[in-house]
């Protein structure tokens, strides 16, 4: 049996065969608008009620829920079908509520200094183990409403394409979420970021570039040897121009590895064709990743510099370190995955 959000709206309709149209519409409110389980909706009789509660069982499991940053941050370890473990941080601010979901369990990109690429890869999310997560975060979030949804957690969202987009359009048309408020994050696979560019929603698009040049980025980063970085460019143009969206750059600044002027200027030559907009991410500790973070008076140099060349820049705050909930930190700890074993960034 599929996961709540995994069911189309006709396989629930199929379920549902033999009660009147309406409840189709109202199980499927409950579960998109009103983000209940089945047990939740007294609206039904109690018959219906429970046959829908023992058909329908929810995706993830919670194994774990840590908080952090004065309750302002909540991670969640989930155990998926399979037992699979996924990370999802809900991070409450002034303005806005984001979640922070996974698309993969592990990853096989193997960035460096990511805990997530540092474990490996186990398996893709299905769409409705990506929407639950949300949805999980819409009910912890009350009685503030979540706004933002970025495809940042655990695992590469355009390695596991169909089932990204498929929850991207179930939280944009059923669950009233703003595709302007939806950002996917993405390493660089380039056939992604052009497929992405003939959808109709234009989303968010951040680009995880750490280097500039092609011999630093394919050690960081080494889907740079299959996707270079001018291969890269040329897609994120090509992304802006059909979305109309601003281009979002991701910086992990790491000490005496990215952090100099010279990766400055590098820097805004990427960025600046495409008026994208950078924000840097003090590099967060992981286990597997012996360089330290810039310190923090390098990066506000960085910044300003990128700055003086005419590329806006910001510097993300950090939120959940303590409890491995902040970038990169991703890697569901206490699943049985081995972490990799430490290694050095050579020098340059
Ligand atoms: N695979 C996607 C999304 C997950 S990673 C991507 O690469 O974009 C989310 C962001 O955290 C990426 O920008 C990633 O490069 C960054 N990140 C990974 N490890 C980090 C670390 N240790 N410190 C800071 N940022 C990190």
């Amino acid at each position: 049996m599929p996961a709540p959000y995994d069911l189309t709206r006709d396989e629930l309709a199929a379920l549902l065969a033999g009660e009147p149209a309406y409840r189709v519409r109202q199980v499927w409110e409950g579960l998109h608008l009103r983000v209940q389980r089945p047990d939740e909706m007294t609206e039904l009789p109690t018959a219906v009620r429970t046959s829908l509660s023992a058909t329908l069982s929810p995706a993830l499991r919670e194994v774990a829920r840590r908080t952090a940053d004065r309750g302002e941050t909540t991670k969640w370890l989930w155990a998926l079908a399979g037992d699979a473990r996924v990370e999802t941080v809900l991070m409450r601010y002034r303005g806005r509520v984001t979640v922070c979901v996974s698309t993969q369990a592990g990853c096989a990109m193997a960035c460096q200094f990511c805990a997530t690429g540092q474990a490996g890869f186990q398996r893709h999310l299905t769409q409705g183990e990506i929407v639950e997560q949300v949805a999980a975060a819409m009910r912890a979030a009350r009685p503030r409403r979540l706004s933002n949804v970025v495809f940042m957690g655990m695992g590469e969202p355009l390695a596991n394409y169909d089932q990204v987009w498929g929850a991207v359009t179930r939280l944009h048309g059923e669950m009233g979420l703003s595709a302007r408020h939806l950002t996917l994050s993405t390493v660089g696979i380039v056939p992604g970021i052009r497929r992405l560019a003939t959808e109709s929603l234009p989303v968010n698009l951040a680009v995880s570039l750490h280097a500039a040049n092609d011999s630093l980025r394919d050690e960081l980063v080494p889907i740079n040897r299959r996707y270079p970085i001018g291969v890269l460019a040329e897609a994120c143009a090509t992304y802006v121009a059909a979305s109309g969206r601003r281009l979002s750059i991701e910086w992990a600044m790491i000490d005496g590895v990215n952090d100099r002027d010279a990766d400055a200027e590098e820097l805004v030559a990427f960025a600046r064709p495409l008026s994208a907009h950078v924000n840097l991410i003090p590099l967060n500790p992981t286990p597997g990743y012996a360089v330290v973070g810039s310190p923090p008076e390098r990066v506000r140099a960085f910044r300003d510099r990128l700055q003086a060349m005419g590329t806006n820049a910001t510097i993300r705050v950090t939120r959940g370190v303590a409890i491995d909930a902040a970038c990169g930190q991703l890697a569901a700890t206490t699943a049985k995955t081995p972490v990799g074993l430490a290694r050095t960034a050579r020098a340059r």
